[in-house]
């Protein structure tokens, strides 16, 4: 059978497959529509409590969770009802009251009952590369290998051994694969098993805020606490905005670390560090100069802090620092990521760092789940022992494909010297189109000619016409998916823009700590996403740009929006938004 006829077969099984699954989640969905409730469990007193339906709320039927979770973590509605408690285990307990429905589950839902051009969970809409495809269909073909079955625990031989070569490269030093490599399921269990085998109850663990809301639960459910350190916003004057639109009535920013709040926020007990650069949700990457503020901070924390550094970005640094690639080329250097500063590549942070990354956002494969941990072997070997209590090993075959993939990223690429040099390319053009339309729309962008940026996401700031065309009944109104119960600026003006509007944006205040959201900090912010495909991003344009005018799916002022259309999206593989949403 050829690769190609093998993948149509492959494809057949899932859609057989996909008939039975969706069969099983109207029933589930038929379940939760029946009980018209949403349940919230309080551990202060382990007992369930009820959530009845605010205005708002009667709008969702009930549901409180129908959508798929295509972004972080996933709140289902408990088994049991409030007759009958249940006996939580140490880690519900731990979560607290954050296991009722999330952004994301309520973000999924709103993305599938309204007709939305969807900027909001951070997956790329369009297939991988071909390459990628291939070699996955050629890992599942290989009887020779047959990546069927279980492979070592810690990480697929061929697969450690790739990345082994590349991380030698990456920190300047000879990576051992088999004693400095674990391999995961997707960067957030590498990030999660990093913390299992640190954090011991009482341990702090200090987070950048905003920040990934991820960490936060999982700091919580290794019994740590997390200590946040605010990046300051420092907004550009007018001039630096690069604003060419003289009626604005907002500017974009920088987000900086200063060294002063994380020294502040060190103590005996800071366990880890998280740093994730480029970062989620603001698409900043952190300074060199920043960077060793923090490898100060784990020096003065003392011998028990080691840093987590998160870097699933890393290939997609679209406007790396100028003095860094400036810097590389005068030292004769060559990085695979030009740009991106590599945190355990700093003086004395190799022993006191575990690298964490992930094939998702690289290869446009967030399905694929495959992740990495890279560090010394006295970090790497806990993470090692404890592999196997959680799976015996990550999907083999994928893990197969992904070492293949590796070896032909390398090679040129639809007119470029390799695939991830197209990468940052395709991705830099789509910045330049969101935000470029976020910018005509009303609110504040970085700029990028100034301030660096990677990732894949613009944290926009809203402008006071923005905020002044959301329906003032709206804004802090209950929502019980919203923290704090309350759907403040951001998650009011993101809900009405998915309901009314057509264009679906994620609210800022799942990325700032309750303290912070009660001040106000993520009032003013919206994360938008371009790892769309050109035909999803210029219909968010045309929405953005009628805000506004108050006019939903108006042709009028259209011919004002900003000149999106392009005809990439075909050479992309662009897939349309109708087959993601039913995936
Ligand atoms: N870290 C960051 C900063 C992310 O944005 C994400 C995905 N949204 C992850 C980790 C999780 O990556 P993975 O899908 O490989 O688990």
């Amino acid at each position: 059978m050829s690769p190609r006829s093998s993948l149509l077969y492959v494809l057949l099984g899932l859609g057989v497959a996909g008939v039975e699954v969706s069969g099983a989640f109207t029933s589930t969905t038929n379940t939760l529509k029946r009980s018209r409730k949403c349940l919230r469990l309080d551990t202060s007193t382990t007992a369930k409590k009820e959530i009845t339906s605010t205005s708002l709320h009667e709008n969702m039927d009930g549901d409180c969770d129908i959508a798929p979770c295509l972004d972080g973590a996933c709140a289902t509605d408990a088994t049991s009802t409030p007759d009958m408690p249940r006996i939580v285990g140490e880690s519900i307990e731990r979560l607290g009251i954050a296991t009722g429905p999330t952004v994301w589950s309520e973000f999924g839902r709103l993305s599938q009952k309204h007709k939305v051009a969807n900027l909001g969970q951070g997956f790329p809409d369009w297939l991988p590369p071909q390459f990628a495809v291939d070699s996955l269909v050629e890992a599942a073909v290989d009887v020779a290998k047959s990546p069927h079955q279980y492979t070592r625990t810690a990480g697929h031989p061929n697969l450690v051994k790739a990345l082994a070569g590349r991380y030698s490269v990456h920190l300047r030093r000879e990576i051992d694969a088999m004693a400095e490599i674990a391999v995961t399921v997707g960067a957030s269990q590498a990030l999660y098993l990093s913390l299992q085998t640190l954090v011991k109850p009482g341990d702090e663990v200090i987070l950048f805020e905003p920040f990934f809301d991820l960490y936060v639960n999982q700091v919580k459910l290794a019994g740590g606490t997390p200590v946040y350190v605010p990046l300051t916003f420092v907004p550009y004057s007018l001039e630096d905005d690069n604003n060419d639109n003289e009626e604005t009535d907002v500017v974009g920013g920088e987000w900086i670390l200063e060294s002063i709040n994380l020294q502040k926020a060190l103590s005996p007990k800071t366990r880890a560090i998280v740093l994730n650069s480029p970062h989620n949700p603001t698409g900043k990457i952190f300074t060199r100069e920043e960077m060793e503020s923090i490898a100060d901070a784990v020096v003065a924390a003392g011998p028990q802090c080691v840093v987590l550094t998160d870097e699933v970005y890393k290939y997609i640094t679209h406007a790396p620092p100028k003095e860094e690639v400036q810097d590389e080329s005068a030292r004769g250097y060559t990085s695979l990521c030009p740009g991106h500063i590599q945190f355990a590549s700093l003086p004395g942070m190799w022993e006191r760092t575990i690298t964490i990354s992930s094939a998702g956002k690289t290869f446009s494969a967030t399905g694929w789940q495959v992740g990495w941990c890279v560090g010394p072997k006295e970090l790497i070997s806990p993470i090692h022992q404890l592999l196997p209590y959680v799976q015996f090993c990550a999907s083999t075959v994928i893990q197969e494909a992904l070492a293949r993939t590796l070896a032909k990223a390398e090679a040129p690429y639809e007119g470029f010297p390799s695939y991830y040099a197209y990468l940052k390319e395709s991705y830099t053009r789509k910045r330049d189109l969101l935000s470029n339309a976020l910018k005509a729309a009303g609110f504040g962008v970085p700029n990028y000619d100034t301030t660096p940026g990677g990732g894949f996401f613009i944290f926009a700031r809203i402008g006071k016409s923005i905020a002044d065309a959301l329906p003032a009944e709206r804004k802090n109104s209950p929502n019980v998916a919203a923290p704090g119960g309350i759907a403040r600026q951001d998650w009011a003006l993101c809900q009405w823009m998915a309901e009314e509007k057509g264009v679906l944006c994620i609210p800022s205040t799942p990325f700032f700590s309750s303290e912070r959201v009660a001040e106000g900090a993520s009032d003013e912010f919206i994360r938008v996403a371009f790892c769309k495909t050109d035909g999803t991003i210029n219909e968010a344009a045309s929405a953005l740009f009628d805000i506004q005018r108050g006019k939903k799916d108006s042709s009028v002022n259209r011919e004002n929006a900003p000149s999106l259309e392009s005809d990439l999206e075909e050479a992309e593989g662009g897939i349309s938004r109708e087959r993601i949403e039913t995936r």
